[in-house]
């Protein structure tokens, strides 16, 4: 029997959250042992044998996929969350959505300076939001040394948006 690829655990949600979008649902493949084993190691598997210091997660899907991927490594886990959820002083970076805006936040005592980092998502669309987990990373003084995400959405442009700043992007598979 073949062996399913990561993309094959994934689940597609016609018209969720607003008529029209094809919302890729990675809750079945978290919830799949061997899925989530595939998972972990694939996004790992280009940044073996570099030194990484910490692995920060945007959230909320990227918070699943982050502890489990600093885990791995043996690393701490450092949260990017959305505004005012953050209990100490924080920085914020605002970044545009498709409609209006938002804005994430990170604790500003939450890295050292020049630590290395890797920074996991489940899912790279526009590139917008991984984007505002960068500038926020850098603006702790921190060198992200790669971007993983579970599913990139091509048509969207992340890719482009990021390849921009210099950073390097793993994703596992790819939906239209
Ligand atoms: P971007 O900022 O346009 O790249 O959008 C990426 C963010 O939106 C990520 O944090 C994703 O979790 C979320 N997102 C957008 N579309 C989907 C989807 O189809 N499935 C899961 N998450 C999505």
């Amino acid at each position: 029997m073949e062996h399913k690829t990561v993309r094959d655990y994934i689940r597609t949600i016609p018209d969720f959250p607003h008529a029209g979008i094809m919302f890729r649902d990675v809750t079945t493949l978290f919830a799949d042992a061997r899925g989530m084993r595939l998972c972990i190691d694939q996004l790992l598997a280009p940044f073996a044998g570099l030194h990484i210091d910490a692995v920060a997660g945007l959230e909320a899907r990227g918070f699943i996929l982050g502890g489990a991927v600093a885990h791995q490594l043996g690393t701490g886990f450092v949260p990017i969350r959305k505004k005012g959820k953050l209990p100490g002083p924080t920085f914020a970076q605002d970044y545009v959505l498709e409609y209006g805006q938002a804005t994430v936040e990170i604790h500003q005592d939450a890295l050292a300076p020049g630590a290395r980092v890797l920074l996991v998502d489940d899912l790279l669309a526009t590139g917008g939001t991984a984007k505002a987990g960068i500038a926020l990373l850098e603006r702790l003084g921190c060198e992200v040394i790669g971007c993983a995400f579970v599913v990139d959405l091509p048509e969207l442009g992340g890719q482009a948006a990021l390849s921009e700043l210099g950073v390097p992007i793993h994703t596992l598979c790819a939906f239209d």
